[in-house]
């Protein structure tokens, strides 16, 4: 699998800024990041979900309309800071290891 470049990662609180979610700010956390077809990272968030019309498949089956769950453009997310709302991560560096940090208030993240 390509490695992706992103500072996101699962578990990550993050709000859906853009795409067909767009009845109300959707807030959820991340469940999955994957890549696509094209080898763009697309982030699973919980509650993030697209309604889908399911066709009768045979006479039982009735269809009807289902939440599925969708993979969203990991440029429409942007993580959650407890203070700040939506912010952007800032990454710096203690000791050995990398801090993610709010670029507003400067918070680990
Ligand atoms: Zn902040």
């Amino acid at each position: 699998m390509k490695n992706i470049t992103t500072k996101l990662k699962k578990g990550d609180t993050v709000q859906v800024m853009k795409g067909r979610f767009s009845t109300k700010p959707t807030v959820g956390k991340i469940l999955d990041i994957r890549v696509d077809k094209k080898g763009k990272a697309v982030v699973f968030v919980e509650g993030a979900v697209c309604k889908k019309t399911v066709r009768p498949k045979n006479q039982q089956d009735k269809g009807g309309i289902v939440d599925v769950e969708k993979g969203i453009n990991i440029s429409n997310v942007q993580i959650v800071c407890k203070k700040c709302g939506p912010t952007r991560i800032g990454v710096s560096q203690d000791g050995d290891n990398k801090v993610r940090k709010c670029k507003k208030c400067g918070d680990v993240l």
